[in-house]
C-alpha cells in the first residue's frame, strides 16, 4: 500500500466513504472526520456515506450530514434529500424485497435455535433489507464463533459480510460497491464505470472488500492493517492516522489540492 500521499487529487469528483471505524471511533462521529466532510463539500466534493448499518438510520445521515447521497445495509437501499423533499432508493424491487424477507425470518429462527448465545444487533428494528448480528459492538465474539455462524446463515442461503461491529445476513446479491454505483446513477446520474477514476473510496475493515477491489482509488484508514487478512483486494493507499484522523488527513489532502 502507497502512502495517502501519492494520490493525485487533480480531477477527483467525490468522495465516498465507510462510517464505522473510518469516520467513527468506539462508535461515536469524530470532530475531525465531521469538520473534514463540511471542508470537502464546502469545497465543491459530492460525498457518498456508504455503511453496513440501517437504511433507517441513512434517512437521518441523508438529511444532517452534508452528504449528497447515503447507502445503507451494504448496499441494499439509500436515502437523499433534493429541493422536492427526501427520497429513498432499493437495489431490488418491491416483490424480490418480500422473498428476501421470508429467507431472513427463517436465517434468525435457525440462528437463535443453533447459536442461542448470538443476538441480533441493537440497531435490527432500523432495518428493512438485511439481518446483522453483534460480533463485536456491545460484545466481543471469537472468531471461530463468527466462523460457525457465517457458515450457518450461507448453508441457509444468503450471503454474508462482516465488520468490525456485525455480522449481515445478506439475502440480495448487492454489496457496497454495486451499491454506490446504482445510487449514483439514480441520484446524481453518475455513470460510475465511466469516471471511476474520479472517485475515491475511504474505508477500513471487510464490508469494503467489494468497494476496495472497485475504486482504482481506494484508501484505507491507518487500522485496515487489522483486517487485510480478510480483504483479497487490499486499498491502494494507507493513511498515517488511524480512524477519523485518517479521513480527516485524506480529506485535507484532497481538499488542498484537488477540486
Ligand atoms: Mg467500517
Amino acid at each position: 500500500m502507497e502512502s495517502y500521499r501519492q494520490l493525485d487529487p487533480a480531477g477527483i469528483r467525490g468522495l465516498v466513504f465507510d462510517i464505522d471505524d473510518t469516520v467513527t471511533r468506539n462508535g461515536v462521529l469524530e470532530p475531525v472526520a465531521y469538520s473534514a466532510m463540511h471542508r470537502l463539500a464546502g469545497a465543491g466534493f459530492e460525498l457518498v456515506a456508504v455503511t453496513g448499518r440501517p437504511l433507517g438510520w441513512t434517512d437521518v445521515i441523508a438529511r444532517i450530514w452534508p452528504v449528497r447521497i447515503a447507502v445503507g445495509e451494504n448496499g441494499a437501499g439509500w436515502a437523499w434529500i433534493d429541493a422536492t423533499g427526501a427520497h429513498e432508493g432499493y437495489f431490488c424491487a418491491q416483490a424480490e424485497r418480500e422473498a428476501q424477507a421470508s429467507l431472513l425470518e427463517t436465517v434468525r429462527q435457525k440462528v437463535a435455535a443453533e447459536m442461542p448465545q448470538i443476538t441480533t444487533t441493537n440497531d435490527h428494528r432500523h432495518r428493512r433489507c438485511d439481518l446483522a448480528f453483534d460480533v463485536g459492538e456491545s460484545r466481543s465474539l471469537p472468531r471461530a464463533e463468527i466462523d460457525a455462524l457465517i457458515a450457518l446463515i450461507e448453508k441457509l442461503g444468503a450471503r454474508t459480510s462482516v465488520s468490525t461491529v456485525h455480522a449481515h445476513a445478506i439475502p440480495g446479491p448487492w454489496d457496497k460497491a454495486e451499491g454506490v454505483t446504482r445510487a449514483l446513477h439514480e441520484v446524481l446520474r453518475v455513470d460510475l464505470d465511466a469516471e471511476l477514476d474520479r472517485w475515491v473510496f475511504v474505508g477500513d475493515s471487510g464490508n469494503d472488500a467489494a468497494a476496495f477491489a472497485r475504486f482504482p482509488k481506494s484508501v484505507g484508514v491507518a487500522n485496515v492493517r487489522e483486517h487485510l487478512d480478510h480483504l483479497p483486494v487490499p486499498p491502494r493507499y494507507i493513511t498515517d492516522g488511524d480512524r477519523g484522523d485518517g479521513f480527516a488527513e485524506l480529506a485535507a489532502h484532497l481538499a488542498d489540492q484537488g477540486a
